[in-house]
């Protein structure tokens, strides 16, 4: 049976960390990090995320500060509010939510952004210096995953890692980083042949698809690592009793509920096979925010 790798308890601990380094520049008698959240439109999902982000903050001692713009915003309006973001001495980072509605940008208004506030990591400047191996703010998903991996002492050089998903916040900076550790990295993707051969043969396999459940017992290497980073919503019977086979407790919620959240690996599958699994909910999920605020301490110190 594998070991379960408890993303909520290393996000404490991250967050933990990120709090002493707040406290340590208060003691030197500077301001507490300052984070700038935009978000534009009125999507539940977004909301949800806003408020958790601001909610982490406040554990922290970070101040946080909700921008929000209607949902007929022009791009013009989002720009001049990113540069005043830009020219505030008192914002240390910068956090358009994302997705953006339609008609606006996101990438005009990610590039906007000044790479040293660039706090999610998407700058093509934070990009460009994680592809050097050079220090930046680096997206927060992928570092997180890395800070895991380290704090249960997974070895990663020589290793053979797969990543599935090539996606610019995710699989591809989580390659570079693995690549960076000295693993032997292949990132497989939607027009990858033969996916399952492929995730057989990683000693380290991390998922960021979006597709539920795709990952099967069978496509996981006996004592691999497995990092799921998706998180889906099933509300189809007939997938979540294929996706949920292994863990019945998970499918009467499902059944009570018409619903279910799950990753992009059969958790209950991967159990079995692999040496430790991220679950979802409880994995990746927690650990984002925490990268997301120790970048923002990052960017405040400079
Ligand atoms: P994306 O849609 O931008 O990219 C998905 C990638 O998966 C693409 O590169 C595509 O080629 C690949 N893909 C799609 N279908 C495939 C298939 N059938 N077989 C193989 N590859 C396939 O997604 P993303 O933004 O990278 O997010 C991926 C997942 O991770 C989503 O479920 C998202 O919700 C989740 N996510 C979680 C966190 C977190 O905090 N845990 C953060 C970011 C994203």
């Amino acid at each position: 049976m594998a070991t379960i790798l408890d993303g909520k308890a290393h996000a404490d601990r991250m967050l933990e960390t990120v709090r002493l380094g707040v406290e340590a520049r208060k003691a030197q008698g500077l301001r507490a990090p300052g984070l700038a959240v935009v978000l534009v439109g009125d999507d539940p999902a977004s909301q949800v995320y806003v408020r958790n982000k601001s909610a982490a903050c406040a554990r922290v001692g970070i101040t946080s500060l909700e921008h929000r713009l209607s949902l007929d915003t022009p791009q013009a309006n989002l720009d001049g509010l990113i540069d005043r973001l830009n020219a505030d001495p008192d914002i240390d980072g910068i956090l358009v939510q994302l997705p953006l509605p339609q008609g606006l940008d996101a990438k005009r208004a990610l590039h906007r952004i000044s790479p040293a506030k660039d706090v999610d990591g998407f700058h093509p400047m934070n990009q460009g210096l994680l592809l050097e191996g050079l220090p930046g703010l680096r997206p927060c998903t992928p570092s997180a995953c890395m800070s895991l991996l380290a704090h249960h002492g997974v070895a990663l050089k020589g290793l053979r890692a797969v990543v599935l998903g090539r996606s610019e916040i995710v699989g591809k900076p989580m390659a570079l980083m693995l690549l960076e550790q000295h693993a032997t990295v292949t990132i497989a993707h939607s027009r990858t042949r033969d996916l399952p051969a492929v995730c057989r043969e990683a000693d380290l396999l991390v998922a960021a698809v979006g597709r539920p459940g795709l990952v099967e017992g069978s496509w996981i290497k006996p004592g691999a690592v497995v990092v799921d980073v998706g998180i889906n919503r099933v509300e189809d019977p007939g997938l979540a009793a294929r996706i949920f086979a292994c863990e019945p407790k998970k499918l009467e919620t499902f059944q009570s509920k018409g619903a279910a959240l799950c990753g992009d690996v059969r958790f209950g599958e991967a159990l079995q096979v692999a040496s430790a699994v991220t679950p979802v909910p409880g994995g990746v999920g927690p650990l984002t925010i925490a990268g997301l605020l120790a970048n923002t301490l990052q960017a405040a110190n400079g």
